[in-house]
C-alpha cells in the first residue's frame, strides 16, 4: 500500500564526469520522489540518464572520473550525498538494494551463489551462517531456480544467463529492502520466467511496503508494473506523472514517440491536434553531451519544434494533480514549450 510521504527525494541532482574535452553532465538537475509501497517506473533510450541516477543514488558512480556536482538524495531525512563511505554500506544491500543489468560483472566468480546471497543476511540482518543457508536456498527456490538445494553451492559459472539473473535478483531480495532498485532486471529472462519475478516483487511490495525504482525499455513491464512513470531524455526528467496520466495523456513530444512505438499502447489523442508520427520509431538519435546547447534536448528530432526550442530549456509544467486515490503524489508535468502555447496547457510551473 502507497503511503502519502515520500520514503526517497531526490532535489536538483547532477552529476558530472572528467573528460579530455572538459566537464561533462551527464545528469543535469534531475527531482524526483518514491513512497512506500510504489513502482517507479523509468524510461527513455539507452544514455539517457536512467542507469546513472540508480548509480547515483548509492553513490556508486565511479569516481573519478565521475562526481555529484551537486543536489540532494534524501533518504527518510539523511541526505545520502553527504553521508560517509560506512554509512553508504549499510544503507548498500540492507535499506537500498539494486539489480545491475549484468548479473557476471556483479557476481564474484570466486564465491558460491549462497555465500553471495548469504552475505549480506550475516553482515546486515546478524544471521548466522546455518540460517543464512536455509534463508538463501529459499530466496533461491522463490525466484524460480529449480533444485534450489543444489544450486547454492554452485559457483556462478555454472549458471545459465537467466539462473545468473535470478540469483541477483535473490541477492538483492534477500535483506527485504525499504527501496528496490532493478536496472532492466528481466531483460535476460523469458515470459514466464519474468511473469514469476514481476509476481515476487509485487508480493515484496504488499508484505513489506517496499518501494520499487524499476528502469526499463519495456512500455509494457510499464503498463503491466508502474503506479508513476519517469521519462528522462538527455540526462534530466522530461515528464513524470501517474502510469494512467502518461500512458493515456503525455505531455511531452518524447513520450508520446515511445508510446507510438508500441501499436496497442499508441492512440492519436494526445496534443489535440490528431498527429501522430507515421513511423513506429522515435526518428534521429540522443544528442551527445557536447551538443545539448541551451535549449530544448529533443529539439533536433521534435515535430513540434519552434525558436523558443532553441534558446531556453523548458521547465516543468504542471498539467493535472495527482490521479484519485494517489494522496499527495507529484503532479503530472512535461518539460515542454507547448504546455505555453498550447491551449491544453495551465501555465503553471511543478514545484
Ligand atoms: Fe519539442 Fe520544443 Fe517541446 Fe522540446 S520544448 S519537446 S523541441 S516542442
Amino acid at each position: 500500500m502507497m503511503s502519502g510521504n515520500p520514503l526517497l527525494r531526490v532535489q536538483d541532482l547532477h552529476v558530472e564526469f572528467k573528460t579530455r574535452r572538459g566537464q561533462a553532465p551527464v545528469l543535469n538537475g534531475v527531482d524526483f520522489e518514491i513512497r512506500s509501497g510504489e513502482t517507479l517506473c523509468v524510461v527513455g533510450e539507452s544514455g539517457c540518464g536512467k542507469s546513472m541516477t540508480a548509480l547515483a543514488l548509492l553513490r556508486l558512480i565511479p569516481s573519478p572520473p565521475g562526481r555529484i556536482s551537486g543536489g540532494r538524495v534524501m533518504f527518510q531525512g539523511e541526505d545520502l550525498v553527504q553521508a560517509t563511505d560506512a554509512r553508504m554500506r549499510e544503507v548498500r544491500g540492507n535499506r537500498i538494494s539494486m539489480i545491475f543489468q549484468e548479473p557476471m560483472t556483479s557476481l564474484n566468480p570466486v564465491f558460491t551463489v549462497g555465500d553471495q546471497i548469504g552475505e549480506s543476511l550475516r553482515l546486515h540482518a546478524g544471521m548466522n551462517a546455518q540460517a543464512a543457508r536455509e534463508r538463501a536456498i529459499e530466496m533461491l527456490r522463490q525466484v524460480g531456480i529449480p533444485a534450489p538445494e543444489r544450486r547454492v553451492d554452485e559457483y556462478p559459472h555454472q549458471l545459465s544467463g537467466g539462473m545468473r539473473q535470478r540469483v541477483m535478483i535473490a541477492m538483492a531480495l534477500a535483506c527485504r529492502p525499504d527501496i528496490l532498485i532493478a536496472d532492466e532486471p528481466t531483460t535476460a529472462l523469458d515470459v514466464t520466467v519474468q511473469a514469476q519475478i514481476f509476481d515476487l516483487l509485487r508480493e515484496l511490495q504488499r508484505e513489506k511496503g517496499t518501494a520499487i525504482m524499476l528502469i526499463t525499455h519495456d512500455m509494457g513491464a510499464v503498463a503491466e508494473m508502474a503506479d508513476r512513470v519517469m521519462v528522462m531524455y538527455a540526462g534530466r526528467v522530461i515528464e513524470q506523472g501517474s502510469t494512467e496520466q502518461v500512458l493515456s495523456q503525455p505531455g511531452h513530444p518524447y513520450t508520446r514517440g515511445l508510446i507510438d512505438c508500441l501499436p496497442e499502447l499508441g492512440s492519436s489523442a494526445a496534443f489535440g491536434d490528431g498527429a501522430r508520427p507515421e513511423l513506429a520509431e522515435i526518428a534521429g538519435v540522443v544528442p551527445s553531451i557536447w551538443e545539448l546547447g541551451r535549449g530544448c534536448a529533443f529539439r533536433e528530432r521534435c515535430p513540434h519544434a519552434m525558436a523558443r526550442c532553441a534558446a531556453e530549456a523548458p521547465p516543468m509544467f504542471a498539467l493535472e494533480g495527482p490521479a484519485e486515490g494517489e494522496g499527495t503524489g507529484a503532479p503530472h508535468g512535461a518539460a515542454c514549450w507547448l504546455h505555453v502555447e498550447a491551449p491544453r496547457a495551465r501555465m503553471k510551473e511543478a514545484a
